[in-house]
């Protein structure tokens, strides 16, 4: 299927960047250095291909149409969900809702699972570095139903303290939210043991799988978590697209979190009867494309070998990191023991916008802010880092160029 299927224990980069045209682009008048991928990854010829064909042969409006297009999209889109279901692990295909993303994910899982449960006195217990995506909608529904937000700290590397975490569960804890990696410092989460911990004391786990997607091998069911969050756009899959998975038990308990059609069996001006999850939470026209896309990233990341395309990630990180390191003023943040694709820094005396606008003008893309964890840079007395992260179709020499660019922004600030 793909020209880079071959290799699945390793991976033949030169191939793979074969299959992202964007990557043979110039930025002013030098190769781009694409390494804000943790923001969004570009996208192969695959998935690319796969949008196309759907637009050009098979769309139409899904479910409930008699006609052949209308077949042809209704088998596109649920034959996603298979291949969705299929690369997340998941048990059962009507445990996959399409959405817009993680953001729209939690969101659901805020407003659908939490809001009609919690009451004044629960807890909702987050760690210090989420996303603002996993922070706000549940600062929402703490609002909604008087229930208070409670955080577990990390360690000086950026790794949740797990002893901590335990301390923080109580008898009132209902919810407990976390990413499986961390976007600001690429910090892999014991996700299996929080989702341990948390399960004997009878709390619901929700992951924000955004940032694990690209990296890691996915395996809900493994996990132990009642939901998982991922976008398809960090995962060399479309934009406006996503999945929420979750138990099957608990998804059949949950209510409407919109209203409209494809979410109905019946309707009457006296009452409406809802379909069964996944439909009753997919309100309206789904983005069809966007779902065929998604699980042909999926299928790229699959024919690939996530253990092949870990391997090479963690090569580069540990490359990327000594590299980096060894410029004289960088001081990292979130030295993890396990990390992925992610290298956050601070350059002595400059500010990182100016580190990211001065690596622009070589061609080199990092991402430099808060990295929507604000929380997380307060409580490390920062403001802003510059981040450098890492995709299957990086290299070494990639990352010579980053170092030669920050050794440049050192001379003009010299
Ligand atoms: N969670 C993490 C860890 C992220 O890095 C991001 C995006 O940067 C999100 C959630 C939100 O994802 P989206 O904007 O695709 O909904």
């Amino acid at each position: 299927m793909t020209t880079a299927t071959q290799q699945r224990s390793t991976l033949d980069v030169e191939v793979c960047r074969r299959d992202f045209p964007i990557l043979a682009t110039e930025v002013r008048g030098r190769p781009l250095v694409y390494l804000d991928n943790a923001a969004s990854s570009q996208k192969p010829r695959q998935v690319i291909a796969a949008i196309e064909t759907y637009y050009r042969e098979k769309h139409a409006n899904v479910h409930r149409g008699v006609h052949h297009l209308a077949q042809l999209a209704t088998d596109a889109y649920e034959g996603a969900r298979d291949t969705v279901a299929r690369h997340l692990g998941a048990r059962d295909r009507r445990e996959v809702v399409f959405v817009r993303g993680t953001t729209e994910a939690i969101n659901l899982v805020a407003q659908s699972f939490a809001r009609p449960r919690l009451g004044a006195g629960d807890e909702i217990l987050l760690t210090q570095l989420e996303h603002h995506s996993n922070i706000v909608p549940w600062q929402l529904v703490a609002q909604q139903t008087g229930a208070r937000i409670v955080v577990a700290p990390l360690d000086a590397t950026g790794q949740l303290d797990l002893e901590q975490f335990e301390a923080r569960l109580s008898p009132q804890t209902r919810i407990v939210g976390l990413a499986h990696v961390s976007n600001a410092l690429g910090t892999v989460l014991p996700v299996a043991e929080v989702c341990e911990l948390a399960r004997q004391r009878g709390a619901v786990t929700v992951v924000d799988g955004a940032q694990a997607a690209p990296h890691l091998q996915l395996d809900v069911a493994g996990l132990g978590c009642d939901f998982y969050a991922v976008s398809a756009h960090k995962a060399y899959g479309p934009t406006g697209i996503g999945a929420l998975w979750g138990r099957g038990e608990l998804l059949a308990a949950m209510p409407p979190y919109q209203g409209g059609g494809e979410m109905i069996r019946t309707v009457s001006f006296e009452g409406t009867d809802f379909a069964e999850a996944p439909a009753r939470f997919e309100a309206g026209t789904p983005n069809i494309a966007g779902a065929v896309g998604m699980a042909a990233a999926f299928d790229y990341l699959d024919a690939l070998g996530l253990e092949a395309i870990a391997n090479h990630e963690h090569d580069l990180l540990e490359y990327a990191t000594r590299q980096v390191a060894a410029i004289e003023g960088v001081q990292l943040v979130g030295t993890a023991a396990n990390k992925a694709s992610v290298l956050s820094f601070l350059l002595d005396g400059v500010h990182a916008h100016d580190v990211g606008t001065i690596l622009d003008t070589e061609g080199v893309a990092v991402r430099v802010g808060h990295h929507c964890a604000q929380p997380l840079m307060d409580s490390l007395g920062i403001a802003a880092t510059a981040r450098a992260s890492f995709a299957l179709y990086n290299t070494r020499q990639e990352i010579d160029a980053l170092v030669a660019g920050l050794e440049r922004v050192r001379e003009l600030f010299a």
